[in-house]
Order: C-alpha cells, then structure tokens, then sequence
C-alpha cells in the first residue's frame, strides 16, 4: 500500500481520509499533542488493525476523538458535576476525559475497562477531520509500539510507510508530549498520565485534584502508563549530574562510539565541544521539543545521554516523566 502524506495544498484531504475510515482503513492524523493513528471506533476490526499495526498490548486502551460539537452523551454513562466546568476551561486541548462507558463504541477500544476515555483536539487538521467523517475516531499516538511519539508526519512515516494509506500532515505538533488523562469517574478529578493540562490548572477550575498512583500488585487505571514507553532506538544513559554525563560521553568516544547529550539549556551553556541536543529552558519548550530530538538523537548517536532538566514549573511534572521513561529511567513492566 502507497502512503500519501496529505498537506493542507492536498485538495479533497478530508473527503479521502473520510472514505478511508468508512472502508475500516486506519488514517494518521496531525493533533497539537502528537499524531495520532485513528480508525472507526465503532467497528472492531477497524480498532483492531490499531492494534495490529502499532503491535500495541492488547490490555492497553485508546483514546476515542471527536469533533468539538459532537455530542458524547450516547457514549458516556454519566459524569460528576466538575466535568462540564472542565470541558469548558480546557476543550479542545489537550485534556483527555475518562468517563463511565455505555459501552456503545468497540469492546476493543477500552479493553474491558468499563470507561472510556475522550478527546477533543484543538488542531485544526484534526478538527477538521474529524468533522468530515462525524464519527469517534479510536487514536493512540501514531507510532509503533514503545518507540518514540511522532511529532511529525515525517516521524510517522518512518513507522507506518507502506502501512497505512493516508497521514494528515499539519505540521509540527505544538504541545508535543501526550494528552494529560483525566480520570473523570470520581468525586474529585484525578489525573492518570500528567501532561500539559497541569494538576493546578485542574484544580483551579474542579476545586481539586489528585494524582493517581498504581498501588503494587493492582491492575492499574491508566494500563498505558505501566509500560516500558517513547524508547529511542539506541543505547541511553541518564544523569542527573553534567560532570557524570561529560565522564560516559568521553568513554562512549573513546570506545568508538558516537555520544550525544540531551539536555536544558543551562546545562547545554557548560558543554562547550560537546555535541548536544539542546531542550530548552521552559516546561513548553522542553515538551515541544523532546521527542523530535530524541528521534534525532536516535539516528546519530550510539549513546544518547539525558540530563535531567532542572526546571520544574509548569508542565515539567509531564516531561520528566517522559523524558525518564524515555532512558529508561523510571518505567513499569516490560511489554510482552
Ligand atoms: P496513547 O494514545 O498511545 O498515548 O495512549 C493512551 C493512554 O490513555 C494510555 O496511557 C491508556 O492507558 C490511557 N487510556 C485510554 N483509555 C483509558 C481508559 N478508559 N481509562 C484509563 N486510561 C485510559
Ligand atoms: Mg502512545
């Protein structure tokens, strides 16, 4: 299968990637987080070829996406009373609801939780896509499973060439980390996977917020978060110190090997010489940023080595989780 990467000179984009997905096709879409591989949530072999595709654990849910006037009562069983407030402040954006489930979409889109969990993307590209087909369209992050989020179309043809028909190109995303889940089933809100909808921002409109963390030996809430996640294709080293990241890079150079160093700008100021992917110095700019240089860093290092940034205001609580988990620093189980 030939796969068109669609920009906006692309005339009729969203007339085709409306048939596609009519057909049970698999469509990867830009959205402000990352892109997005989306199908028909209500059929199952359409939301199954997600899975197939990305070779995604099967206990690992999806998030359904709509248009901004859909109308998601059919979908949803009920909602506590800060759910509207919260649509509200943060919609479109990226803020994914988890709600009690009518169980109406695929049985293989919430993976036999009885929630379901919904987004509604401010790109316009997504937007606009998601108009033209006026259905819930079942999306993870467009690339192939634990490999790196794709914050260009470019990044998801690299995972998905000759895999799928069609990418909606809208650009470089401008969030660039995942959605923040929300768990929405509760008296108070409580957050699953944090991203740039930041706890304060939720408790400032809900009047408070938690922050769920998996007790031992329980199946937990957010299955995605326990995996291994967003690995470069190369080996990594993580630090939290400049002197012990400059001691592995000259190693790494005198075995042979090409080393390189992920870091904020403070750190990047002391490694003159050194070759370095420089993050930024702000928790916006960091996550618009991480994953395109880990992508790169992955072609042209044989040792990426991160610092940790030292920043943490904003939505940093997000990015260090996945810049961790990116070395390998702080992760759950290992898929299987
Ligand atoms: P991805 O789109 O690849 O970034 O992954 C979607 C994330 O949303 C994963 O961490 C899932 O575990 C989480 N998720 C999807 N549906 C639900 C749900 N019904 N309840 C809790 N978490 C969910
Ligand atoms: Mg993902």
């Amino acid at each position: 299968m030939k796969t068109e990467i669609a920009t906006s000179s692309f005339r009729g984009r969203f007339i085709r990637a409306k048939r596609y997905i009519e057909e049970g096709e698999v469509v990867a879409f830009h959205t402000e987080t990352v892109y997005g591989l989306g199908a028909n949530a209500f059929s199952d072999e359409a939301v199954q070829k997600i899975f197939a595709l990305k070779g995604r654990p099967a206990d690992n849910p999806l998030i359904v996406h709509v248009h901004q006037e859909y109308d998601i009562s059919p979908l949803i069983d009920s909602e506590p009373p800060y759910a509207g407030a919260l649509r509200k402040a943060f919609l479109p954006g990226p803020l994914t609801m988890v709600y009690p489930s009518t169980g109406k979409v695929s049985k293989y889109v919430s993976c036999g939780l009885n929630t379901l969990a919904i987004r509604v993307p401010s790109s316009p590209t997504a937007q606009a896509f998601l108009k033209a087909v006026n259905l819930p369209i079942a999306a993870p992050s467009a690339n192939l499973s634990k490999h790196v989020s794709p914050v260009t179309a470019r990044h998801v043809f690299e995972d998905f060439n000759e895999k799928i028909p069609l990418i909606l190109d809208g650009g470089a995303c401008s969030g660039g980390i995942e959605s923040t889940v929300l768990d929405c089933t509760g008296e108070v809100p409580q957050i699953l996977r944090e991203g740039l909808v930041t706890r304060e921002m939720i408790a400032a409109v809900a009047g408070d917020c938690k922050l769920y963390h998996a007790a031992a030996g329980e199946r937990p809430k957010s299955p995605g978060m326990a995996y291994k996640h967003y690995s470069p294709r190369c080996r990594t080293a993580y630090f939290t110190e400049t002197e012990a990241a400059k001691a592995a890079y000259h190693e790494e150079k005198e075995a042979g090997g090409t080393p390189c160093i992920l870091c904020d700008s403070g750190a990047a100021a002391q490694l003159g010489g050194y070759e370095v992917l420089e993050l930024g110095g702000t928790g916006e700019v960091m996550a618009q940023r991480l994953y395109a240089l880990l992508r790169r860093g992955e072609k042209i290092a044989t040792l990426l080595i991160g610092i940790e940034p030292q920043e943490r205001e904003g939505c940093m609580a997000g990015v260090l989780n996945r810049m961790r988990r990116a070395f390998g620093a702080e992760h759950g189980t290992e898929e299987s």
